[in-house]
């Protein structure tokens, strides 16, 4: 932390603001330039900057280390790389997720999951307990949805992904899923955060509506402290003052994560843009500016979905996207899937 004085500060409020520090446990190192005194404050001491810039003869603090630990690159510069059964998380191949909003019935999540599967993906995602922005929409099949998820997953051999709403869910969905996804609505659910760092299973934590990356990477430390180093960021939107999108997609998140952590980084076009025609653009970008991985909403028949319709792609979009990544990808130094399961027509 740097301290830096007013310009006609007087040596008593220097020395008071120095005497604070040191009683807080902190070495000052003092400098005195020609216009202002600076104070290079280092040590384990425990000191509110807020609290600093208020004491008498203080222009401005300075933080000059980041306020997480376990999550930043100081502490561990290396990636951070992890396997999800026999998929590798964080290292070279970018890894696609791909599924439907929600569960809704077995021919839905079984259909959607072979076409995932045949155009590349990874893991599959899938919502049982949906967080909902109005109490009358589809909440989600709750445990038959990850019945159905967890079926569907096994049988075209893909890692499930689904989200957990509440410390209560925990259990139920450590019996279907590989990852828990923890939703945007949930980024500052600090109690569940805490639990979820007692699981020995990774966790896909979304960037919240208007948080910023130092909330978003804090609320990862959350995970970490616990012991559970399997952490996933994924960007999937912020809202801004702009309307022309569901929310604002921050691709330079990306880069700027990347350089300040060592977690994996994925995009989600789909809540990012809440428009499918706006989804492989995105899809794309998030590839190019470096994104481990893509989370995509895909549905059967989004056109009849029971959420997120308007942002699902039709299978064959989603052939089609993979097909253009596989071309991106190596252009950055990146694979990704290589061949996919069976070539189908790109109509739509
Ligand atoms: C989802 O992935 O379906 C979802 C609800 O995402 P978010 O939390 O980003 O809105
Ligand atoms: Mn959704």
């Amino acid at each position: 932390m740097v301290v830096v004085m007013k310009e006609r500060v007087s040596t008593e409020q220097v020395e008071r603001v120095i005497a604070h520090l040191v009683e807080l446990g902190m070495d000052v190192h003092r400098s005195t330039g020609a216009a202002r005194v600076v104070l290079g404050v280092v040590g384990s001491g425990k000191v509110d900057p807020r609290l600093i810039e208020l004491m008498e003869g203080v222009h401005e603090v300075l933080r000059i280390t980041e306020p997480y630990k376990l999550a930043s690159r100081t502490f561990k510069p290396e990636d951070t790389v992890f396997q999800v059964g026999d998929v590798r998380v964080g290292g070279d191949e970018v890894i696609v997720i791909a599924g439907p909003c929600s569960a809704e019935n077995e021919a839905q999540v079984d259909t959607t999951t072979a076409a995932v599967k045949r155009a590349g993906a990874k893991m599959l995602r899938g919502g049982a307990f949906k967080p909902r922005s109005s109490p009358y929409s589809f909440q989600g099949l709750g445990e038959e949805g990850l019945r159905l998820l967890h079926a569907a997953a096994n049988t075209h051999d893909l890692r499930l992904v689904t989200e957990v709403m509440d410390i209560s869910q925990i259990e139920v969905i450590d019996r279907y899923a590989d990852v828990f996804q923890v939703g945007a609505r949930n980024m500052q659910n600090f109690t569940l955060l805490r639990e979820l760092g007692r699981t020995r299973k990774p966790v896909l934590l979304k960037r919240g509506i208007s948080a910023t990356v130092e909330e978003w990477l804090l609320s990862a430390e959350y995970v970490l402290a616990g012991g559970n180093t399997q952490v996933v960021l994924c960007e999937r939107g912020i809202r801004t003052f702009e309307t022309a999108t569901r929310n604002t997609l921050d691709i330079s998140a990306i880069p700027i994560v990347k350089q300040l952590s060592h977690l994996p980084v994925f995009v989600d076009p789909s809540h990012g843009t809440g428009r499918r025609d706006k989804v492989a653009p995105m899809a794309r970008a998030a590839v190019a500016a470096g994104a481990d991985g893509l989370l995509i909403e895909v549905h059967c028949d989004p056109d009849h979905a029971m959420s997120d319709g308007a942002q699902s792609l039709y299978p064959a979009q989603f052939d089609r996207l993979m097909a253009e990544l596989r071309i991106i990808a190596p252009a950055i130094g990146r694979s990704i899937c290589l061949e996919p399961i069976a070539r189908r027509g790109w109509a739509r």
